[in-house]
């Protein structure tokens, strides 16, 4: 897979057309900063024009449309943020896949077993020039935004469709509560499902199911039987194992994995079980 584009905003007072190389200095032509062409002679503004793309160049459909415009806005959209870290992909068909986490702050939910909870409040303000520049002095091609739940804040999709821009391969782990269909499409989407113990069953948002395809992933966090014939249910009622890949993780502390994969094995659901891979290797850490 290649690697991503490294992202620099234009520094201030730099660009192509005041600086050029020690040797190239005195040289006629476009080697000169633009500025001490015009003032040579009248026509040497007129043959600096020249070197312009017109809009009939052939060579003018290589220029990205709207690129000034989109990194001044890079500049001034910001996002709340809880941490960038780099870590092993700990859930999903990505499991195992080294990964740059983006955890942006806040959550309207508050399932009753959550492990992030210091991703509630707080957190730094960050515009998304500095996020995508720390995220690619990790150089790595994948990226997942996480939380808390990343689509609260607006400016997630900004940042979405920036990330998929610059070439990464991105993930996103939502809670299933908030609308995804503004996602960009390139971006894989896990979508939970909350189930009873949870306490947050009612927030599910159905309509998401819709959204859904082959690309992304539906999770189930389970922790007790109860729990797993809810879930046995949803899927076989909502067919969602035609949709996409169904994951069933348990409640680490509370239900054991292996009774999770013999329930599984005996009603040979279509969803795959998966362990936190990251907290098998390293415990339940903020950064891991
Ligand atoms: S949606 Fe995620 S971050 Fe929010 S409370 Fe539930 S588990 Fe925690």
């Amino acid at each position: 897979m290649a690697g991503p584009v490294t992202f620099r905003p234009r520094e201030a007072g730099r660009g192509c057309s005041s600086e050029y190389p020690e040797e190239h200095k005195g040289e006629a032509g476009a080697a000169e900063p633009v500025e001490q062409q015009r003032s040579h002679t009248p026509d040497a503004a007129a043959r600096v024009e020249s070197y312009a793309l017109k809009d009939s160049d052939p060579l003018r459909a290589l220029v990205p449309t709207g690129v000034e415009a989109r990194l001044e806005s890079y500049a001034t959209t910001t996002l709340r943020l809880t941490e960038v870290f780099f870590s092993l992909q700990g859930e999903t068909s990505r499991a195992g896949l080294p990964t740059v986490f983006v955890r942006l702050s806040g959550c309207p939910l508050r399932c009753r077993w959550c492990d992030t909870p210091y991703s509630f409040q707080g957190g730094e303000t960050v515009t998304l020039a500095a996020l995508l520049a720390r995220v690619a002095d990790y150089g790595v091609p994948t990226v997942c935004v996480t939380g808390g739940e990343p689509l609260a804040q607006k400016n997630c999709l900004s940042l979405l469709t920036a990330l998929c821009n610059a070439g990464y391969s991105v993930s996103l782990e939502t809670s299933g509560a908030l609308d995804i269909g503004k996602v960009d499409p390139r971006v894989s989407r896990i979508v939970d499902i909350k189930p009873p113990a949870s306490g947050e069953a009612a927030r599910n948002r159905w309509e998401n199911l819709a959204h859904l395809t082959p690309h992304d992933e539906i999770k189930f966090v389970l922790a007790d039987r109860a729990d797993y014939e809810w879930a046995r249910e949803i899927i076989q009622v909502r067919g969602l194992a035609r949709i996409c890949s169904v994951l069933f993780s348990p409640v680490q502390g509370e239900l054991p994995p292996a009774h999770l994969a013999d329930w599984i094995l005996a009603d040979r659901l279509p969803v795959r079980l998966q362990v936190q891979l990251h907290k098998l290797l390293w415990g339940n850490v903020p950064g891991k």
